[in-house]
């Protein structure tokens, strides 16, 4: 089976690093499935899941936009933040959700409104890969 391998890195340090038979990232415009051997890409990434898949493991890494570098062997993730499923934690995404809730219900200027909906978009993404509701 083929492999390519995998990096995820934000600010804080590496998030994950490991050989995979496919990986499924949310672009901003649009899902994009990544085979080993790609040809080089590189774009800008939504708010989203990205799946990583084995053969015989799927693993789910939430991802708070950044980019992803496409090379034949090798696939980077340079992103923000990101959280593999199982270090997400539950009731801090829930209370960020709340938060972002309360404020996008408040009349403000358009700033805030879109730095809440961000934030409720983050918020939403790590509760659905967490849940591996994806
Ligand atoms: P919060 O309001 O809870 O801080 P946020 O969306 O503003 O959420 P970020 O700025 O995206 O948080 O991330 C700050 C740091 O906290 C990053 O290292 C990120 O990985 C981590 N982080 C944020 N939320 C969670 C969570 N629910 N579980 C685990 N790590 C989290």
């Amino acid at each position: 089976m083929k492999t390519v391998t995998v990096n995820i890195v934000t600010p804080d340090g590496p998030v994950y690093d490991s050989e995979v038979s496919m990986v499924i990232a949310k672009t901003t415009s649009g899902e994009i499935g990544v085979l080993p051997g790609h040809i080089p890409t590189v774009a800008p990434l939504a708010i989203g899941a990205v799946k990583l898949k084995g053969q015989n493991s799927e693993e789910f890494v939430a991802i708070s936009g950044g980019f992803i570098e496409i090379r034949p062997d090798k696939i980077s993730i340079l992103a923000p933040s990101a959280e593999v499923a199982n270090e997400i934690d539950l009731a801090r995404a829930k209370e960020a959700l709340a938060r972002a809730e309360q404020r996008l219900a408040k009349k403000q200027d358009s700033i805030d409104f879109q730095r809440a909906e961000l934030s409720l978009k983050r918020a939403m993404n790590r509760i659905n890969v967490h849940e591996g509701n994806i």
